[in-house]
Formats: C-alpha cells, sequence, structure tokens
C-alpha cells in the first residue's frame, strides 16, 4: 500500500510508530498473550497506561500538582455541555464567551442551556474570517470560553486575554502544537482526533481548585470531581483511543517535545503560506496575516475555472484530505503535528504548477 499524504482535518495523521505500536497491542498487549481490546480497564498493565497517559500530559505541558488530567468519552462536544455544569454557578450564572467560528458557536449553544451567555466578541459578521481582540472580560462572569485554532476557517488566537475569571480553553485542533504558558487555563479540553490520538477520548486538563463552586447538582458522567476522584476510571474508559494517546504523546516527548514540534509547524506553515501569498491562483479564507492557523490552512482558488485542473492535480499527487469543510467550501490542508514537510512540499509543488 502507498501511504497518502494525508490533510485530512481528523480523524487525521499520527505517527506511523503509533499505528505500528496499535496494531502489536491489539495483537498481543505487553506480551501478555490478551489483545489490548479484551484486557480488564483495571488490569496492573492497563492502569499503568491511564496513569503514564495522564502523567505525560502534565510533563509535557510544564504544569504542577494543581492541576489533574483526564481522559473522557463524548468527544469535545461533551465539554461544550461539561464546562458550564461544573463552572456556572447554579444561581445567576453568567459566562463569556467568544465566538470564532462553528465550534465556539456549539459552546454557546450548550452554555445558555445553564445561564446567561454573553458574547463578548465575534467575528460571524465576517464569516469567521479573523479573530476578535477588542475586549474585556470582568470578574461578573464565572469563566470565559474560548478556542484556541478554527478549525473550519484556518484562524488561530496567538496571544489569550488576560481575564479576570476562570480561563477555559478548546484546544481541540492545535493542542501540543506550540509552546504556551499552559498555567494561564484553568481548564483545557480537545478532542484526540487531531494531534493526539484516534477519536474516542477527550484530553481534559483542570485546574483542581476551580472545582465544587457552583451549588449545582451535577450529574455523575458531567462531574469532573468524581472522574478525578475515579483516576479517570468511573466508567470503563475508552481503551483504545487513551493507549494509542499515549503512544503519540510519548513520540512527541521523545522527538523533542512541544518546542520542536513548533519549529516543525512553523516550517510547514511557512512552506504553504508562501505559496498562497506569492501565486495568485489562490487566497486563504483568513483576512489578517496575524491570525492564519498553522495547524489548518483554508484556502480558495480565485479563478474557479482552475477547479478541475486542480482537483486533478493534487489526486494525482497521491494527496488526500484537502476538501473544505462544507460549511465554507474551497480547500483545507491540515498540518497536525504528525504530517511531515515532505507531504507539504508536495502540494506546494502542485499548486506551483497550476498555470
Ligand atoms: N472543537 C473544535 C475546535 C473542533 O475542531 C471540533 C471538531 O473538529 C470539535 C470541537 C468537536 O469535536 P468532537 O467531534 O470530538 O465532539
Amino acid at each position: 500500500m502507498s501511504k497518502k499524504h494525508n490533510f485530512s482535518a481528523g480523524p487525521c495523521i499520527l505517527p506511523e510508530e503509533v499505528f505500528q505500536k496499535s496494531a502489536e497491542a491489539i495483537l498481543d498487549f505487553n506480551g501478555s498473550g490478551l489483545s489490548l481490546l479484551e484486557i480488564s480497564h483495571r488490569s496492573k498493565d492497563f492502569v499503568a497506561v491511564m496513569d503514564e497517559a495522564r502523567a505525560i500530559v502534565k510533563r509535557l505541558m510544564k504544569l504542577g500538582d494543581d492541576y489533574e488530567v483526564l481522559y473522557l468519552g463524548g468527544g469535545a462536544s461533551l465539554q461544550f455541555a461539561m464546562v458550564p455544569f461544573n463552572l456556572m454557578k447554579s444561581e445567576n450564572g453568567k459566562a463569556a464567551y467568544l465566538d470564532t467560528g462553528t465550534w465556539a458557536a456549539g459552546a454557546i449553544k450548550e452554555g445558555k442551556k445553564l445561564g446567561t451567555v454573553d458574547v463578548v466578541g465575534s467575528s460571524k459578521a465576517e464569516n469567521y474570517s479573523s479573530i476578535p481582540k477588542d475586549y474585556k472580560v470582568g470578574s461578573e462572569y464565572d469563566y470565559f470560553h474560548c478556542t484556541s485554532n478554527n478549525t473550519i476557517y484556518g484562524t488561530q488566537m496567538r496571544e489569550f486575554p488576560k481575564v479576570d475569571t476562570l480561563l477555559v480553553c478548546d484546544m481541540s485542533s492545535d493542542i501540543f502544537s506550540r509552546v504556551i504558558d499552559f498555567s494561564q487555563f484553568d481548564l483545557i479540553y480537545a478532542g484526540a482526533q487531531k494531534n493526539m490520538g484516534p477519536a474516542g477520548t477527550t484530553l481534559v486538563v483542570i485546574k483542581k481548585e476551580i472545582l465544587g463552586k457552583t451549588g449545582r447538582d451535577i450529574p455523575s458522567m458531567l462531574d469532573y470531581s468524581l472522574h478525578i476522584a475515579k483516576e479517570s476510571m468511573y466508567n470503563t474508559p475508552p481503551v483504545f483511543p487513551v493507549y494509542a494517546s499515549l503512544l503519540t504523546l510519548q513520540h512527541l516527548e521523545n522527538n523533542g517535545g512541544i518546542a520542536a514540534a513548533e519549529v516543525r509547524n512553523e516550517a510547514k506553515a511557512k512552506l504553504i503560506y508562501g505559496e498562497i501569498d506569492r501565486n495568485p491562483f489562490f487566497e486563504t479564507f483568513c483576512v489578517k496575516e496575524e491570525d492564519r492557523s498553522l495547524m489548518n490552512v483554508s484556502f480558495k482558488l480565485t479563478d474557479e475555472s482552475k477547479k478541475e485542473e486542480f482537483d486533478n492535480a493534487w489526486k494525482e499527487a497521491g494527496i488526500s484530505g484537502l476538501n473544505g469543510h462544507r460549511s465554507l467550501g474551497g480547500y483545507r490542508a491540515s498540518m497536525y503535528n504528525a504530517m511531515p514537510i515532505e507531504s507539504v512540499q508536495v502540494l506546494v509543488d502542485v499548486m506551483k504548477n497550476l498555470n
């Protein structure tokens, strides 16, 4: 089988080593004579996987014991609801949200079900083509929620605001891709299926002291405190996604950690944006250079009559997953941590050859 250059937005490319080691574990986990898929999540071997999967996140993010790490089910979409359940006061609860795209809007929708939501900044009127920066968040809010990278529109927050309340961030599509002071956040969540592993688990990183202050009776499965008390094993955890996520994070740690990933991601982004800026046939959806995503490059043709020629050329070059999100059209080159720069060069060469 010849591997494709996989630009898919997620589920997406993972390091080759992760595929190999996952396959081995499915056949025989740690030489136990059992598959990873048939062992008990309470077995010594799997408890060790969960412990290390939680510990490695804190090492990579340089976070201390005041933070807890969970691997939950339900996707990042469940976090849209779990965040307000756990952080919005039961009486007169009020949160501030930044509306930077479809996923941010999804979080806002869930927040509104439990209390008052003020959208303190939005780029909706300009079809989410930039990141709003002119807003303030005061202490009257229970928390502020933002989305670090907008997977569909190809915009990314370079800086995070200083707010007078808890800072919550959906990092689903750029977690572990760049150096950030993670200690500025009170809660971070991310669906695994981009930079971390296969679909099926969601990483949640929480500053412990923020919990238990809402006066709300939280359904057990939505209660972070309960998941923490049970060390992410309140119910049967998504065993395979957690194991494959651990392998991906070990691969990251063994290859220079987040700082080295950032250098590789910047080089890939420079290569493709350089071509988009140079080539009159292409333009990005993101209107401001400072808001361009390093992970998802959403772009379009300036001359639609070139569509067939371009589509044929990238498919022939072995590229897959380049079509833009159905809500936006155009193209999207998702270049997560595991994407080699050689694949980006293949795409850039195809773009160069369009004439
Ligand atoms: N948040 C962001 C930024 C995303 O990109 C996505 C999916 O692509 C989601 C949330 C939803 O994730 P899930 O499908 O895991 O619920």
